[in-house]
């Protein structure tokens, strides 16, 4: 089983989140750092919107040379945090991660999947697939009011407003160094040594 963290100190996190209408939300009764900015229990006050590519982001399926992020951490954030995960490159993921996916997405947006078209039995695919900066606009239409959203891609997505993107290697190189408003699990036999 894996488990959040317990507190984790958001001093230098507060002034990175790019949509500057928004204030970052201290929330009530909880500890500060010494600095005095607000200790955030990781997802209790901040809502990410995560997405997910899958092949050579996740280590379903890894780039060759490169680090991807575990499963295990992909549906630990789904499973045990209030962040919204969602699977935004190759579909496979959908289930591998037990997450949802762009047409969950669209028919949560629209209210049904008429947007996408016709689905071709044989391949899969769907007559009018959204480009990948779509897929995030749709996320992004859906939680509008979250404080930040974070794409996880082997293409570079850097490009899309109002997003945050990382390959998988430098997002997990920023997860260790306490750059993300996340944090890894932390396997329970871990946290008892603590
Ligand atoms: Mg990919």
């Amino acid at each position: 089983m894996w488990h959040s963290h317990r507190y984790t100190c958001s001093t230098a996190k507060a002034g990175r989140f790019r949509r500057e209408n928004r204030l970052y939300r201290k929330p009530a009764n909880i500890p500060t750092c010494g600095t005095g900015s607000p200790v955030v229990y990781d997802g209790e006050d901040v809502t990410i919107v995560l997405a997910f590519d899958r092949d050579w982001t996740v280590d379903v399926n890894a780039h060759p040379r490169r680090e991807a992020v575990p499963l295990e951490y992909v549906r630990h954030w789904k499973e045990n945090t209030k962040h919204e995960v969602w699977a935004t490159g190759n579909q496979l993921l959908v289930e591998e991660a037990k997450i949802p996916g762009t047409v969950e997405s669209v028919r949560r947006l629209r209210g049904d999947i008429k947007p996408f078209g016709e689905k071709d039995e044989q391949t899969g695919r769907y007559e009018n697939w959204p480009e990948r900066e779509k897929r995030l606009k749709i996320l992004e239409k859906l939680f509008p009011d979250a404080d930040e959203y974070i794409v996880i891609d082997d293409l570079d997505l850097k490009h899309v407003d109002n997003w945050n993107h990382y390959y998988a290697w430098n997002f997990m190189e920023a997860l260790r160094n306490g750059e993300l408003s996340i944090e890894k699990p932390t396997p329970k036999s871990d946290q008892e040594q603590l």
